[in-house]
């Protein structure tokens, strides 16, 4: 509606100051809102859990966050993270409210890289060497050591709500139930951008079958010794993910498809120290003190098949769709976030270039 409760005529209000509308201001939300903002467009986000928030529903909150290359992906999914290594390295280079860092990072391998396996990173990271026999574990095949970057969503998750709002961003805290309720608060807007994570799920006029919650946990461990990771890459999925902002380091993992219990679950935690205690026990004791552990639990949002990125004409809308990142949000983040304005602009060109 217009100022004087007036229905707006939407045809009288130039492209590219109707406000683009995002449901959802996890990782994938805001880093898009901060792509557009930076680039001239007004952006609204909408959203039940914002920046700051802490509900196991809101999947930005928990996340690791390593950057680690994914094995079997596209060459153009492979750029998405390419890009995202860029941003986030100006972020740990220039900015340290921004709770990005590089760290050191020895990976090991059970079996040796296949051509689609995460060896292509060795072109995006830092610093990448293959480790010499006797520089890795004897039940390992081969290892790798190369700087890479962690991403403490404590701290990032509340500068990038802050970067949005200084941006002129504004964010709306609000649960919708269809995609058609965000139309009807935005008459004004052309295009809707969904990245509602698991949302995508249930959104009434969404309902996207392949959406399926993944629960991790995690053990944070207190430690000053937090500058190096460890991967283990193969059967095991097992990591030690330094956070040094926060003076810990992170230990996992687990995926329990469908399930969505908030409890921790301590046979869980006690394996995923075993676990990371074999792989760094520089780093990680056997039987680490209680009062030096927390649990983190958060519900990732997978999609079978894959996250969907895509632009579809919804009458004369235009909704774009971010959404299933499953245990990678955060390392597709800002190639995605560059994909979207992209598409958001090849939209503003086919309007005003007539
Ligand atoms: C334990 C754990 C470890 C992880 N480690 C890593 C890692 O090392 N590296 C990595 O890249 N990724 C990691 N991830 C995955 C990463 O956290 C997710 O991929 C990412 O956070 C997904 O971001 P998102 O913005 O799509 O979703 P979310 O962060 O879940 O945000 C969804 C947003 O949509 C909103 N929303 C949904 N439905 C509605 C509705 N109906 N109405 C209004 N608002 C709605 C929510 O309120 C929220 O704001 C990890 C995840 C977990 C749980």
């Amino acid at each position: 509606m217009g100022d004087l409760g007036h229905p707006v005529d939407i045809s009288t209000v130039p492209f590219a100051q109707r406000p683009i509308i995002i449901l959802g201001a996890g990782i994938i939300g805001c880093a898009a809102a901060r792509q557009l903002l930076l680039n001239g467009f007004p952006v609204v986000l909408v959203a039940e859990y914002l920046p700051g928030d802490q509900s196991i529903f809101y999947a930005s909150a928990w996340a690791g966050a390593a950057w680690h290359a994914a094995g079997g992906i596209s060459p153009e999914y492979r750029y998405f993270q390419a890009i995202t290594h860029r941003h986030l390295l100006k972020m740990a280079q220039e900015d340290p409210e921004s709770g990005v860092c590089i760290v050191d990072t020895r990976e090991y391998l059970e079996d040796p890289p296949t051509e689609n396996s995460a060896i292509w990173g060795k072109t995006v990271v830092s610093k990448f060497r293959d480790l010499q026999p006797g520089e890795y574990p004897p039940n390992f095949s081969c290892g790798w050591a190369y700087d890479t970057l962690v991403t403490d969503p404590t701290r990032h998750m509340p500068y990038l709500g802050k970067q949005i709002k200084a941006l002129g961003g504004q964010f709306i805290r609000k649960r919708v139930e269809s995609l058609q309720e965000l139309y009807a608060m935005f008459p004004e807007s052309s295009i809707f951008i969904n990245a509602s994570g698991i949302g995508s799920k249930t959104l009434s006029d969404v309902q996207d079958e392949k959406c399926f919650p993944e629960r991790g946990q995690n053990v944070f461990l207190r430690t000053d010794n937090c500058q190096t990771m460890y991967f283990r890459n193969g059967k095991e999925y097992t990591y030690v993910i330094p956070r040094p902002f926060s003076k810990g380091v992170v230990l996992g993992g687990v995926k329990q498809s469908d399930n969505l219990s908030p409890e921790v679950d301590m046979d869980i935690a006690r394996d995923e120290i075993a676990r990371a205690h074999r792989l760094a026990p520089e780093i990680v004791p056997e039987y680490p003190p209680e009062d030096a552990l927390d649990h983190i639990i958060g519900i990732r949002p997978s999609r079978k098949g894959g996250f969907r990125l895509e632009s579809e004409k919804v009458g004369n809308r235009i909704v774009l769709s971010a959404y299933g990142f499953g245990g990678g949000g955060y390392a597709f983040s800002y190639g995605v976030a560059d994909a979207l304005a992209k598409m958001v602009e090849t939209a503003e060109r086919e309007n005003v270039i007539l």
